[in-house]
C-alpha cells in the first residue's frame, strides 16, 4: 500500500486523470488538498509551473483578499473529487485560518463534505498565535489531522520565519491533535527531528491511554537530493520510523511523476541506508494511514 500524503489540486483536475496518474505511479491512495482559495483558484497556468520530479515548485498563494465563498468553493471542488473515488482520494481542506468563520467552515467541510483533514501554510501568521487555538480545538474535536507546511518557502516572499519547526511546539497544549510537518522542515531538519523528540518526551509526561506521539513527519521534498539520505537516516536513527510518511508534492493532474518519487525513496531507503522492508512499508503507507486515522 502506497499512500502519497501530499498532493495539491488547482481546482481544474478531473478524477479520471488523477486516477490514471496514480495507477502509473503505483500510488494506491492520495491525500489531495483543496486549492488555496485565492482569486486565482482554478486557473492552472497562473499558479504553478509544471511538476518535475525532485524539483521544488514555486507557489504564488496566500492573499489577504480571500473570501469565505472562495474557501467553500475550494472545499466543494475537492469533496467532489473525493466523492467520485472515495477509496483512492483523501480530501483535505487547505484552510485560510484568518477567515473570520474559519472554524465553522472547517466543521462544515468535515461533517457535511466529509473531508478528512486540514492543510495550512503559515504566512504572516504564526502557528502559536492565539487566534489559531479554536481551530486546533475544533480539529481535536473532529478527530482530524492537520498537515502544516514547514521549512523554507519559495514563492511566498518573506515567509520562512513563520514556518520554523519550533513554532509548532505550542501543539503540546493540544495533546489530542495529530499533526505533521511537511518537507522534514528542510533546511531545519534537525530542528524538526528535535521537535518530534519533544513530543515523544511529552507522551511520557501524559498519564492515560494514549500511546501515540501526536506529531508525524511528512517526507515530501523539500530536501534537495544531496540532503535527503541524511534527513531520512537521521529520522530513522532518532526513532521516528513509525512517524515518517511518503509524499510527492505533485499536482493532482500530474501524479504520474509520483513514480520517480517512489523509485528515488526506495533506492535511498533500501540501497543507501539499508532499512528492512517492513520499515519501507511503514514509510510508504502504513504510517500515513495511522496519521489519517484510517488504521
Ligand atoms: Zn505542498
Amino acid at each position: 500500500m502506497i499512500v502519497d500524503c501530499h498532493v495539491h489540486s488547482l481546482g481544474v483536475e478531473k478524477v479520471d486523470a488523477i486516477l490514471k496518474g496514480m495507477d502509473k505511479a503505483g500510488i494506491d491512495r492520495a491525500v489531495i488538498f483543496s486549492p488555496y482559495p485565492s482569486p486565482y483558484m482554478g486557473r492552472e497556468e497562473r499558479i504553478i509551473p509544471k511538476t518535475m520530479a525532485g524539483v521544488t515548485r514555486h507557489l504564488e498563494f496566500s492573499y489577504p483578499n480571500v473570501t469565505s465563498e472562495k474557501q467553500r468553493e475550494a472545499v466543494e471542488f475537492i469533496a467532489g473529487i473525493q466523492r467520485e473515488a472515495p477509496d483512492r482520494v483523501i480530501g483535505f481542506i487547505w484552510l485560510e485560518p484568518r477567515l473570520k468563520d474559519a472554524v465553522q467552515i472547517l466543521e462544515w467541510a468535515v461533517t457535511s463534505k466529509e473531508l478528512k483533514g486540514v492543510k495550512m501554510i503559515p504566512d504572516h501568521w504564526y502557528p502559536y498565535d492565539e487566534f489559531m487555538y479554536p481551530i486546533y480545538r475544533k480539529a481535536e474535536e473532529l478527530n482530524i489531522p492537520i498537515l502544516f507546511h514547514s521549512g523554507i518557502l519559495y514563492g511566498f516572499k518573506d515567509s520562512s520565519r513563520f514556518c520554523r519547526p519550533v513554532n509548532y511546539e505550542v501543539l503540546l497544549s493540544f495533546p489530542n491533535l495529530r499533526f505533521a510537518l511537511a518537507h522534514v522542515s528542510w533546511p531545519w531538519v534537525d530542528e524538526c527531528i528535535a521537535l518530534w523528540g519533544r513530543f515523544r518526551a511529552a507522551l511520557e509526561e501524559i498519564e492515560g491511554e494514549r500511546k501515540e506521539v501526536q506529531m508525524f513527519i511528512d517526507a515530501t521534498p523539500g530536501t534537495p537530493l544531496i540532503y535527503r539520505k541524511d534527513a531520512l537516516q537521521k529520522v530513522m536513527a532518532f526513532g521516528a520510523e513509525d512517524y515518517i510518511m511518503f509524499g510527492t508534492d505533485c499536482t493532482a493532474g500530474r501524479l504520474e511523476y509520483g513514480k520517480y518519487h517512489v523509485e528515488r525513496d526506495l533506492a535511498i531507503l533500501r540501497q543507501v541506508i539499508g532499512v528492512p522492508k517492513d520499515t519501507v512499508d511503514k514509510f510508504l503507507g502504513r504510517n500515513a494511514l495511522r496519521f489519517l486515522g484510517l488504521k
